[in-house]
């Protein structure tokens, strides 16, 4: 039956990508201690994430591994591309939570990473007809499309009102508000939030005192070390 082997299809080869795996995907443009960090430092450290993430098989991130070991300029096109599909979906995320549009070269870099997506098609066979697949763009490519996926399905048929980025000064992940009220600021209440609490409870008691910043920071920070 056609219907068992396009599901023979799909777990095969279009690995299950979530919403998680694209805000794990944008956030690896991370902060630590409020300085950007960027976590996908080389174009191999990428290749092993995608895999990791199964969205690009072994054999597919080898065979992008000989190219970019040939040519060191591709690898470093590549690199830039992958970043830049990230990028790109991390705009739309912003552009969600600022309710504005995202910029038309966002869009396009989305749009062209998303026509890149492996199309499945019906070949005859002995006992009928097959369902094949074809990569019509690279390995990398379907990745990033595989990756866009998800962000682009929750617009159009999710709640991308919950697409939040997170409040606090030193951390920008992009997380999904699945709480009740849809009020989460901030990505992880156990640090995020707890910072962010802390800080207020700074602010508040330098405003009740007069004490002068600093003085009152480390008197503070002794107080809610606990948080
Ligand atoms: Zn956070």
């Amino acid at each position: 039956m056609i219907t068992d082997t396009l599901d023979a299809v799909h777990r095969g080869h279009a690995h299950d990508v979530d919403l998680e795996d694209t805000f794990d995907f944008l956030n690896t443009d991370d902060t630590e201690n409020g300085f950007p960090l960027e976590r996908l430092t080389t174009l191999d450290v990428a290749l092993d994430w995608f895999v990791d993430r199964g969205v690009i098989h072994g054999e597919g991130a080898d065979r992008v591994r000989a190219i970019a070991r040939d040519d060191p300029a591709r690898a470093g096109r590549l690199l830039a591309r992958i970043r830049g599909v990230r990028g790109a979906l991390r705009e739309v995320a912003t552009a969600l939570v600022e309710r504005r549009s995202p910029t038309a070269r966002a869009l396009e870099t989305i749009n062209r990473a998303l026509h890149a997506r492996q199309v499945i098609e019906l070949v005859p066979s002995t006992e009928g007809v097959h369902v094949d697949h074809r990569h019509v763009g690279d390995p990398v490519d379907d990745a990033l499309a595989r990756l866009a996926e998800p962000l682009v399905l929750e617009l159009t048929a999710g709640h991308p009102e919950r697409i939040k980025i997170c409040d606090s000064d030193t951390c920008f992940w992009v997380f999904y508000d699945d709480s009740r009220t849809s009020r989460r600021r901030w990505c992880d209440m156990s640090t995020c939030g707890n910072r962010a609490k802390a800080a207020r409870h700074r602010a508040r008691a330098r405003a009740r005192t007069g004490v002068p910043a600093a003085t009152a920071d480390a008197q503070l920070d002794a107080e809610v070390a606990p948080l």
